[in-house]
């Protein structure tokens, strides 16, 4: 992890990604899935490499031009000077690397996702229709400590497998997607999912999805549709807020 590999290339066609990245980083953190900890990722297209925050920027300050872009080894190849990538980047080196019908990634720390891991005999489970996202499963990548090193990367890689999304023990989760908007309302409905669970056991006993309901949600489901609509809902309220600058329009 090197910044002497810095080549400043600054591609006009990558605009529409950093800012998508910028805005997705500013409103998970609105939803608090990200906090002081956690990032986002999107691979730029036709090479080993993606964009990313860096290391210490807060996550409610990341812009399209703050990004900088990291290879598969973690060297940064574009950034502003001095800039480093985040500590776990090699949870999204390692997972790009391994998943190519995957675009973007997330590693949250969200709390409740997280409490999902620390329960003896309870799994999270699929309560609420979106959950359909997960039909597959949700491992449980079993090392609680943070990913360093390529090895750990290449470990948390192997856990997700297949999957859409694993938790990370006593830690918080990974998800992946095929675009940034994608990702974004995929991290608001993993939680949703959580929280809806936590809500129903409170209620009673559990009544998750079953796998007949699962396969009408997946043969029903429009995902293109509804990325699209809770992209723009979320959009929209980050720049009503504040959060989100109205000039980042033209990027998005
Ligand atoms: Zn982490």
């Amino acid at each position: 992890m090197t910044a002497a590999a810095k080549q400043p290339n600054r591609d006009p066609s990558l605009a529409p990604l950093r800012g998508q990245l910028a805005a997705l980083t500013r409103l998970l953190h609105r939803e608090r899935i990200l906090n002081y900890s956690g990032h986002a990722s999107v691979r730029i297209p036709g090479r080993d490499a993606f964009l990313i925050q860096s290391l210490y920027e807060s996550r409610a300050k990341v812009s399209p031009d703050s990004l900088i872009a990291v290879d598969f080894d973690c060297n940064v190849i574009d950034g502003p000077d001095g800039f480093e990538p985040p500590r776990e980047v090699r949870i999204h080196a390692e997972i790009l690397r391994a998943r190519a019908d995957v675009e973007a990634v997330v590693h949250t720390h969200s709390e409740l996702a997280a409490a999902f891991t620390m329960v003896e005999g309870v799994e999270l489970r699929l309560m609420k229709s979106h959950a359909v996202r997960w039909k597959s499963g949700i491992p449980i990548h079993p090392d609680p400590s943070h990913i360093m090193t390529p090895e750990q990367g290449r470990e948390l890689a192997d856990t997700l497998g297949p999957h859409q999304g694993a938790l990370l023990r006593a830690h918080g989760g990974v998800l992946v997607a095929e675009s940034v908007p994608a990702l974004l309302i995929d991290a608001v409905h993993f939680d949703e999912n959580a929280r809806a669970q936590l809500q129903a056991a409170a209620i009673g006993r559990l009544k998750p999805l079953t796998e007949a309901e699962l396969e009408l949600l997946a043969s029903r489901s429009n995902r293109d549709q509804h990325v699209s609509k809770l992209w723009s809902y979320y959009l929209a309220a980050g720049m009503d807020s504040g959060i989100i600058p109205r000039d980042w329009n033209e990027l998005l």
